[in-house]
């Protein structure tokens, strides 16, 4: 059961009465809305101009029909989605997510998440999210290639470097952004690089892009971490998931001294208490597009679960970076009783709200993925301004860049929890930073 203030109640009734259906949706709505009480309180002009109202809705909805033929011959059909949230803050910007998961439902949660998100990295950014119920896994590279035109061949419409502009998310990285890219030049014959970001280093792409979400959600909980006087030197770690997040938060804890014992994915979980070899594991997961079986099995002294819960391993930083809602209450009870101190969401609302509400009464220190994660949206902001630049920077620029910018929404959220009574409170910290951001603008 939730309380939220009544002056939000109705909000949020509304927006259950609007999108019926839409759990993620709404969860995510009421996580926000949640925080916003003294916000609303101490800005009497959003009520007046209805501004929440008006956040909560997204300005444009688009769903289409993708068919396409696979490598029998057989026309398969899938369904593809783009939800332009909100652009005050600048063109629509969020991922694509290829997942048979994905519905409507899945994509307003995410475009909604990303509006606040961008807003936190403070570039021109606004919130968008897009996808499909295709699941490229076990697909050859032409039937991915057969999809991602046919999704194209549609979306090319709605997109622009002024209007919309997508990048990936699960299920969409490097290969599937050439093939969408691609057939974008081809139907609109023009070369316009800043219209899709995450593109490969030799065509358009930025440096760091790849790495930023893991690197820029370790640098964040870094400075979590400095706030009581730690670090993640000789922090035992787990980072659920083993995709490009997973990989890339693994790689900067060891950067950072600190050992990551276990990563994940929909087989299982792998436990190596020596540390993760990051080589194998991109060997494995980049390259071979394999399983964490498969680390199990060529890396001596780790061993593969099959079922059961990660977070059963025993650690003091839990970086959940697989999916939404994939830590519940029972699993925060096992990470607090573990002796965990502090969680970072590399995913997009991993957390479910009882799991939360754990974490906060046990005083756990907890990073919300809109502003822990919100390193790969920036750095996409980074790869649009080379690109409209005609430049290319260097690695280590780039990275400072986006360790400038971690460290610079740290440091708004923190100040925002501050402010209104709840120090060290990032989820108040971050909502209500993000959201007043935004409701200026639209009130301007
Ligand atoms: N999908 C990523 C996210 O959840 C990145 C979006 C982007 O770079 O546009 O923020």
């Amino acid at each position: 059961m939730h309380q939220l203030d009544p002056t939000l109640e109705p909000i949020y009734e509304q927006v259950l009465q609007r999108n019926p259906g839409e759990d993620e949706f709404h969860q995510a709505v009421l996580e926000v809305l949640d925080t916003l009480g003294p916000v609303v309180a101490k800005h009497t002009a959003y009520k007046d101009a209805r501004v929440i109202e008006r956040i909560c809705e997204p300005e444009r909805q688009i769903i289409f029909r993708v068919p396409w033929v696979d490598d029998n011959g057989d026309v398969q059909i899938n369904r593809g989605f783009r939800v332009e949230f909100n652009s005050v803050l600048g063109p629509y910007k969020g991922g694509l997510r290829f997942h048979p998961s994905v519905l409507l439902g899945t994509v307003k949660f995410l475009g909604f998440e990303q509006i606040f998100k961008n807003a936190l990295t403070g570039l021109p950014i606004g919130g968008g999210k897009g996808g499909s119920d295709f699941d490229p896994k076990g697909r050859s590279d032409q039937e991915v290639m057969r999809f991602c035109q046919s999704f194209m061949t549609e979306l090319y419409r709605h997109l622009g470097e002024y209007t919309d502009v997508p990048a990936g998310d699960i299920g969409v990285g490097g290969r599937e952004l050439g093939y969408l890219f691609g057939q974008y030049k081809r139907i609109t014959n023009r070369y316009e690089s800043a219209v899709l970001t995450g593109k490969g280093l030799g065509w358009g792409g930025s440096m760091v892009r790849k790495e930023a979400t893991g690197y820029g959600t370790v640098y964040f909980v870094d400075e979590m971490l400095k706030t009581v006087n730690g670090s993640f030197d000789g922090k035992k770690v787990v980072v659920s998931g083993s995709g490009n997040v997973a990989i890339y938060a693994i790689e900067k804890v060891h950067q950072l001294g600190g050992t990551v014992v276990a990563c994940s994915d929909s087989g299982g979980y792998v436990v190596d208490e020596a540390g993760l070899d990051v080589e194998l594991l991109k060997e494995i997961k980049e390259v071979r597009r394999g399983r964490v079986s498969d680390y199990a099995q060529q890396r001596p002294g780790a061993r593969h679960i099959a079922d059961g819960s990660i977070w059963d391993v025993p650690c003091q930083v839990a970086l959940p970076c697989a999916t939404q809602n994939e830590l519940d209450e029972q699993e925060a009870k096992a990470l607090v009783t573990n002796g965990c101190l502090v969680v970072g969401e590399g995913a997009n609302m991993p957390t479910t709200p009882a799991a939360l509400r754990v974490f906060q009464d046990a005083g756990v220190l907890f990073g919300p993925g809109k502003a822990v994660n919100a390193g790969g949206v920036a750095t996409s902001a980074l790869e649009m301004q080379q690109n409209a630049s005609r430049d290319s920077w260097t690695f280590e620029h780039t990275e400072q860049r986006l360790a400038e910018i971690m460290r610079g929404i740290h440091e708004r959220c923190a100040e925002a929890a501050d402010e209104y009574g709840v120090p060290g409170n990032y989820v108040v910290g971050a909502n209500a930073t993000a959201f007043v951001q935004v409701a200026d603008a639209m009130l301007a």
